[in-house]
């Protein structure tokens, strides 16, 4: 009898132990922080397959840096901003001969065109000459004249980006004098490209933050639900609220992200491309939870731009994302409290 209790009690140490190095080996976190995109971004996952799949997916972040660049001579939205006017060709040739539209810059451009009908043109890629008139781009602030702002304005329209696949042979064209630029959704795009490689790699947690672009896998190791911090507007360093976001995209865009003062007025980096003017809805931060995070980093640049009521209506149609926002004045309005 005393022999069996022996031989119980040390099967069980050796089942603790061996659970122990299981859970250990599972739980162990790989984390990188890079500069990419003109922003900091950090991945983190865990277990064996972590270290892997970060490595993958920072030279996925890289390539698509390259890819999507409006600055870089060699992306294809510097050829489609440079082309006068005519069509350019989107076809990537794959490994096996087979021509097919398979590009990231044809998959964003489509993206980016639905969200702007969507939101009745709040999120429109062709902003761009006003956001470079402003000096967003290069860190040259200046503030435009109305005249200038107003012939600019003539050059902003995503319904004149044509995009055309029906062929098989995917082109764009923009008018002459029109520029496209996806810096209100690459960050999101990246973002579902590192989800989708870590998965590739067999990791099963991770939470991936491309400069306040969140998207999180899985859970949080040993500590159960992913919990996400909104920051809050008003007040440096301090948290407005916390959404609980277990496979999630949660993207916040707000008007303390990107700004500069000129003679004490602040003016901002996400522009009404109604008016050519930093929009000004009443909110100072707006997160975005949705499963895709192209979609989410889309809408909360969307949401900015339209105000409260006009994304809680978006909200109704929709269904796909829940917000949580925080108005000039304070106020959270989240559809996270119905
Ligand atoms: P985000 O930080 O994702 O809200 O994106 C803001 C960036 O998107 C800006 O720095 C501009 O490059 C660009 N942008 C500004 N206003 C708009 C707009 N109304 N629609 C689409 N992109 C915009
Ligand atoms: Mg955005």
């Amino acid at each position: 009898m005393k022999k069996l209790k022996y031989i119980l009690s040390i099967a069980f140490v050796i089942i603790l132990v061996v659970t122990m190095i299981f859970i250990n080996r599972e739980n162990k976190e790989y984390e990188s922080t890079i500069y990419a995109m003109n922003t900091v971004m950090t991945i983190k996952a865990y277990g064996p397959n972590a270290q892997k799949g970060i490595t993958a997916a920072v030279s996925e972040i890289y390539r698509l840096e390259h890819e999507l660049s409006v600055t870089e001579p060699s992306s294809k939205i510097y050829e489609i901003n440079n082309a006068s006017g005519e069509p350019v060709e989107l076809v990537q040739q794959k490994a096996s001969n087979d021509v097919g539209d398979t590009s990231d810059t044809s998959a964003l451009l489509k993206e980016s065109v639905y969200i702007s009908k969507l939101t009745d043109g709040a999120f429109d890629i062709s902003i761009y000459p006003i956001v470079k008139a402003w000096g967003f781009t290069e860190d040259e602030f200046r503030v435009p004249t109305e005249e200038e702002i107003k012939e600019l304005l003539n050059m902003v329209g995503y319904e004149s980006i044509i995009i055309n696949d029906a062929t098989g042979s995917a082109g764009v064209q923009i008018p002459a004098g029109f520029m496209i630029d996806l810096g209100g959704i690459a960050k999101g795009y990246a973002a579902d490209r590192v989800r989708d490689i870590l998965v590739e790699s067999g990791v099963k947690n991770a939470i991936i933050n491309l400069g306040g672009n969140v998207l999180t896998l899985g859970s949080n190791p040993g500590l159960g639900d992913w919990k996400i911090g909104i920051k809050n507007p008003l007040s440096d360093g301090d948290i407005a609220t916390t959404v609980t976001a277990n496979n999630k995209a949660v993207v916040t865009s707000g008007s303390y992200e990107r700004y500069f003062e000129k003679d004490g007025v602040r003016y901002w980096h996400i522009l009404d491309p109604k008016t050519g003017y930093p929009a000004k809805s009443g909110i100072a931060s707006v997160t975005i939870i949705a499963d895709s995070s192209t979609y989410a980093d889309a809408m909360s640049t969307a949401s900015f731009v339209m105000g409260v009521d006009k994304t809680e209506e978006l909200y109704r149609q929709c269904g796909d994302f829940d917000y949580v926002i925080v108005t000039e004045s304070g106020k959270i309005c989240s559809s996270l409290n119905e």
